[in-house]
């Protein structure tokens, strides 16, 4: 076997058993990486996943967040109230309900994933998505992007589901994820986990004009914001909600981190689409 087919990751969504479309198979040609050396700073496109690739009001985050409550009821025998708080408070002090858990209680972390995010009824509000397919298409071969990386919160399952009922799964060259079974868990936007990220896509973090050549999408402001601190040439902020567009455009940080008009490559470009993705690539 040589390197590359060793680190190829391919899924095949059981729940879409006898549907024929585009890209509901998943190959990534370099997996979890590191990309082979000889690939080394090449210029690569990051995506975020959730609430990016899809719409926000398909309500997945809801979903989750039920999920997650009836985990901290159940697993901790707690009542609504109490698990609504120990929840929050778990989110705010460590990023991630999650960490709170392992920290805590020595919940295991992938049986956990198992009865929260691999438990979500995706099939019910994910479908093939033609247009996002055809404009990352089109993208990768306007701009000559080398690789296309994706870059998540979540476990590798989910990573793997959703892209896979989008008809996305065939268009990735590779996937950073979170890592529930490691501890301390990191995540973005720590910049440890970009580190990592940037390490296994062979990038050089450390040379600035390589850093200029790299794309990076994400709907958190968080994220995108400590993208654009580390160097990350393009840095586009998909922002779905004009209730939450209203709010960003009023930070105090704002006119540092993003430009008035949208039109300074130099910092953070918002789009409100992402079919508009091309529109923000020159
Ligand atoms: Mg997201």
């Amino acid at each position: 076997m040589n390197r590359e087919t060793e680190l190829e990751v391919k899924y095949s969504n059981p729940e879409l058993e006898g549907e024929d479309f585009e890209g509901k198979d998943v190959v990534l040609r370099y997996g979890f990486g590191p990309i082979p050396e000889e690939h080394r700073n090449k210029k690569i496109f990051f995506f975020d996943i959730d609430n990016c690739l899809y719409c926000r009001s398909t309500r997945i985050h809801d979903m989750m967040q039920e999920k997650i409550h009836e985990y901290f009821k159940t697993n901790l025998s707690l009542t609504d109230e109490d698990a609504h708080n120990l929840h929050m408070k778990y989110y705010k002090t460590y990023g991630l309900a999650l960490e709170g858990l392992v920290r805590n209680h020595q919940v295991d972390a992938l049986a956990y994933n198992a009865q929260v995010d691999d438990a979500l009824d995706l099939k019910s509000v994910l479908k093939p998505d033609v247009n996002m397919r055809n404009e990352l298409i089109r993208i990768k071969k306007e701009q000559g992007f080398d690789f296309f990386w994706l870059i998540t919160n979540a476990y590798k399952n989910h990573a793997l589901r959703v892209i896979s009922f989008l008809g996305l799964g065939d268009l990735f060259d590779g996937l950073t994820f979170c890592d529930y079974s490691t501890s301390p868990i990191t995540c973005k936007p720590m910049d440890v986990f970009f580190m990592n990220c940037l390490s296994v896509a062979r990038i050089d973090a450390s040379d600035s004009q390589i850093m200029k050549k790299q794309y990076y999408v994400d709907d958190s402001e968080i994220n995108v914001k400590a993208a654009s601190r580390l160097g990350f040439g393009h840095v586009i902020h998909y922002v779905e909600s004009e209730q939450d567009y209203e709010v960003l455009k009023s930070t105090p940080d704002f006119t540092q981190y993003y430009s008035i008009d949208n039109n300074d490559d130099s910092k953070i470009r918002i789009i409100r689409n992402m079919l508009d993705l091309h529109t923000v690539l020159e």
